[in-house]
């Protein structure tokens, strides 16, 4: 793919690009609903990406275009960058939060994108986009930002320029992990820390299932949780629930008690997961993944059938723990499985939301990959 970007390149602008950029999708292994409550999430990258080849210009003209967005290039201007609109806004909004961190980055721009990030299926091609582009202009444009500042910038773009009010969890886990490792980071400062997965060596593999179900609901009931979270915060007279602990919640009552309950509850599965990980028992971690779920489901109540249904057959066709993955209201579920079982629980996911009368199911196997590199392509120079 990325000799035809180079080519595409050559095509649009009749010249090399200065170089070729990669960045991956990423999965929350578990930690869900902590970020906001700046806890621990565990995310890692996963073998999908987004690349870019870019190359500088000598004016004050930015364009770019995606082949998973085959209409007219996008062209505009430094001074307008942070208006862009529709999916340019996460590659112009990165460029645009870049300036603001960096007066070092200068002049146009010209941006060629292609990736195997599936689009709005919660694996993050927006972060993906995001963190290639971060990347590439950082490099080429000779800025001494680190990937925690690029990571940064990537949010910055996705709040402030595409309005959505993300975290910086797939930013993160799309600069900063390593091959084979998730990101334990801690969403309060930011620090990360690698803990190796170690599933490939017994066995063990990963698929995402994304049921294709999205709820209208969706970011009012996410923004409902993150009051309910803070008003919990506010009761117990902690700066955030990521500092309440097991015994103070006997001080609260009603959905603040399930909502509270739930992130005191998933903060410490992410630390046991964490435990068991580096103990070389990826296996066990599977009731860790089906305890989050349960606790998604009745304490902090974003789940939706179509998930529990993927969760129960997962588990019924051998899956060692299941969950739903993201902010819920639809979305996917992450499987932890034996390879042996992974085809039949493929069948089984299908069939179960069939029966259910959910749309079928897309089901992914992903691995463990590598941050966000430059690629060799073997462009001259
Ligand atoms: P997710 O990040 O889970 O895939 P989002 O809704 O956050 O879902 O981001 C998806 C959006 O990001 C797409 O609708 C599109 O606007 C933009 N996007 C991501 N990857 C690309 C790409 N390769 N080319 C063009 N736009 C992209
Ligand atoms: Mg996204």
């Amino acid at each position: 793919m990325s000799s035809d970007l180079v080519a595409t390149f050559r095509a649009a602008t009749g010249r090399d690009p200065e170089g070729v950029f990669s960045a991956p999708g990423r999965v929350n292994l578990i930690g869900e609903h902590t970020d906001h409550n700046e806890g621990h999430v565990l995310p890692f990258a996963i073998d999908r990406r987004c690349r870019v080849a870019a190359g500088r210009r000598g004016d004050d003209i930015v364009t770019v275009r995606s082949a998973q967005e085959p209409g007219a290039p996008v062209t505009t201007t430094l001074e307008a960058l942070d208006r862009a609109r529709g999916w340019s806004a996460y590659a112009l909004g990165t460029l645009w939060a870049l300036r603001e961190a960096d007066p070092a980055i200068t002049g146009g721009w010209d941006l060629v994108v292609d990736g195997d990030v599936p689009l709005g299926s919660g694996l993050s091609s927006s972060a993906a986009l995001e963190c290639a582009v971060a990347l590439a202009i950082a490099e080429l444009g000779g800025s001494d930002l680190d990937r925690h500042a690029l990571a940064r910038a990537g949010r910055r773009a996705e709040n402030d320029v595409v309005g959505a009010p993300v975290g910086i969890m797939d930013q993160a886990a799309s600069l900063l992990c390593r091959d084979g490792a998730a990101l334990l980071l801690d969403c309060r400062t930011l620090h990360g820390e690698d803990v190796a997965l170690g599933l490939d060596e017994v066995g063990l593999v990963t698929l995402v299932v994304d049921t294709r179900v999205r709820h209208d609901l969706a970011d009012g009931g996410y923004a409902d949780r993150r009051a309910a979270c803070v008003a919990a915060a506010e009761a117990l007279g902690v700066p955030a629930l990521r500092d309440a602990t097991p015994d103070m919640l006997g001080r609260l009552d009603g959905d603040l008690l399930r909502r509270a309950r739930h992130v005191v509850t998933e903060e410490a599965r992410v630390h046991r997961v964490v435990a068991l990980l580096r103990d070389g028992r990826p296996a066990d971690v599977g009731p860790e993944l089906t305890a989050s779920h349960a606790s998604l489901r009745d304490d902090f109540e974003v789940s939706v059938p179509a998930l529990d249904a993927v969760v129960a057959a997962a588990l019924d066709a051998g899956a060692l723990g299941a969950r739903l993955v993201g902010g819920g209201f639809g979305g996917s579920a992450l499987v932890l499985a034996p390879d042996a079982a992974a085809a039949e629980i493929g069948t089984a996911v299908a069939r179960r939301a069939a029966a259910g009368g959910h749309p079928e199911p897309v089901v992914r196997a992903v691995r463990p990959a590598a941050g966000a590199r430059r690629e060799d392509v073997g462009l001259p120079g």
